[in-house]
């Protein structure tokens, strides 16, 4: 891990006068707005790559085929970084970042920047493993418009990995006729973020879809006609669309700040870059501490839009602000999935209800406390995954977000019968 640049101590800083954003995507587009809702009337740059104003990725996948214009958010959102900010520049990208104890640096191809206060805010890129280079992708509102162009009925559409993403577009896809077969390497569906036990509950969605799923299939590399699955065998494609994940867009930033391995710039719950009281990060780009949770990867929508609101707060010095919990929405091969909470690798799960036609959940317990042998009567319920129940949402994700961490009694969380805020036990 490379060894910050520029170490300072903590002194208490008057709040910037001048703030750079990189990043003019969700989270970039949050942090100009609290700036000004906070009373912010310094100087606001924001730097973009994409050329194009922010826009909601969530609809890239989901209404691929039925919203084929970005969901700007300045419509959406209403925050209109052109009005808001005193300089926007949407297609020049930060190639660089110096920090000096009373502000920042950044570099373009077009000269520097200097700032107050840098908020990184570059989002995630997504991951192309070795030998995919020739396959499409689904990340920006380009990469939609051009698959757009290229689905029709009969379309042979291999699809690599069965995360959100490859899970969203194969619905969509089978929906507009086209053949799509979903080759994923675990053994179920979603099995990294949900778990194989629930991943194994998916895997009959995408029959039901007209989608074929192929589990245990780890594609070696794509080529101009297909994919070679590590096996050997060739599996025929006119497209081939990679969705194995995403990790932060940070590579310019190695040898300046430290960064995960997975290359986030892990920070503390307000977005502050330890070490560097000028430096703050929002969005896909940050891992950022939570008091109940420990430490949240970012890569999800609402953190990108509720994060920022914590960090120009801090940075302003502004008291306040509602606290908020994880949570992953998805709706894919007709069904609706809300994850609130963290699950953790271990953790051992519960059903709420068995997965079937109707609702039903999956409780996500603390693998500490059960570590010895079963769940006791009380547990820790570290997520909660919902499925087909989007109007339970609200009162769950209030659940998480009460600041401690959930205790409910399973034998009433498990009963479908009772709300999950009945099941609710005294803390340890
Ligand atoms: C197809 C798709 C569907 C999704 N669906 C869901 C969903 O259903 N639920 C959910 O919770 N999450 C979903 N997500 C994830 C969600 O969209 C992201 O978590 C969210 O967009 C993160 O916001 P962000 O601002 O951190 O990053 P981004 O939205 O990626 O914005 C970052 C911006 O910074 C720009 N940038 C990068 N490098 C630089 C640089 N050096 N200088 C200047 N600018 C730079 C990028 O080009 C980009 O425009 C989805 C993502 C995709 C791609």
């Amino acid at each position: 891990m490379p060894e910050p640049t520029t170490t300072v101590p903590s002194p208490a800083l008057p709040p910037p006068r001048s703030v750079v954003v990189v990043g003019a995507g969700l989270a970039g587009a949050q942090t100009v707005a609290a700036l000004r809702t906070h009373g912010f009337d310094g100087r606001i740059t924001l730097l973009g790559a994409e050329g194009v104003p922010p826009y909601d990725r969530p609809p890239l996948s989901k209404e691929l085929l039925t919203r084929p214009e970005p969901v700007w958010l300045s419509d959406d959102l209403g925050v209109d970084v052109e009005a808001l900010a005193d300089d926007v520049r949407l297609a020049e990208p930060a190639q660089g970042l110096a920090l000096r104890p009373d502000g920042a640096v950044v570099t373009t191809a077009r000269g520097t920047v200097e700032a107050d206060a840098v908020v990184l805010a570059v989002g995630s890129v997504p991951v192309v493993p070795p030998g995919f280079a020739s396959s499409d992708l689904l990340h920006t509102a380009a990469d939609a418009a051009r698959l757009r162009g290229a689905l029709r009925p009969g379309l042979r559409l291999v699809i690599v990995g069965a995360g959100w993403i490859g899970a969203e577009l194969a619905g969509v896809a089978a929906g507009a006729g086209a053949e799509v077969t979903v080759l994923e390497a675990a053994d179920a569906p979603l099995s990294r973020q949900l778990g194989p036990e629930v991943g194994g509950h998916l895997v009959r969605w995408y029959a039901e879809a007209g989608v074929r799923l192929r589990t245990g299939a780890a594609v070696a590399a794509v080529d101009g006609s297909g994919v070679r699955l590590s096996g050997g065998e060739h599996v025929p494609a006119d497209l081939v669309l990679t969705a194995v994940g995403a990790r932060p867009a940070s590579d310019w930033l190695s040898g300046t700040l430290p960064l995960d391995p997975r290359g986030a710039l892990v920070v503390d719950a307000d977005g502050r870059v330890p070490g560097h009281p000028r430096a703050w990060a929002v969005g896909d780009v940050a891992t950022r501490a939570h008091a109940v949770f420990g430490t949240v990867p970012g890569g999800h929508w609402s953190a990108a839009l509720h994060d920022p609101d914590a960090t120009v707060r801090a940075m302003l010095g502004v008291g306040g602000g509602a606290a908020h919990a994880p949570y992953v929405f998805s709706q894919q091969l007709g069904h609706d999935l809300a994850l609130l909470g963290l699950p953790a690798a271990d953790s051992p799960v519960v059903l709420r209800d068995a997965p079937g036609d109707g609702p039903w959940a999956a409780l996500y317990l603390d693998p500490q406390e059960t570590a010895g042998g079963s769940a006791g009567t009380v547990a820790t319920v570290r997520a909660v995954l919902l499925v087909d129940s989007p109007r339970d949402v609200g009162g769950v994700r209030r659940l998480m977000a009460r600041g401690e961490p959930l205790r409910l009694d399973l034998a009433r969380a498990t009963d479908p019968a009772v709300r999950l805020k009945d099941a609710v036990a005294a803390p340890a």
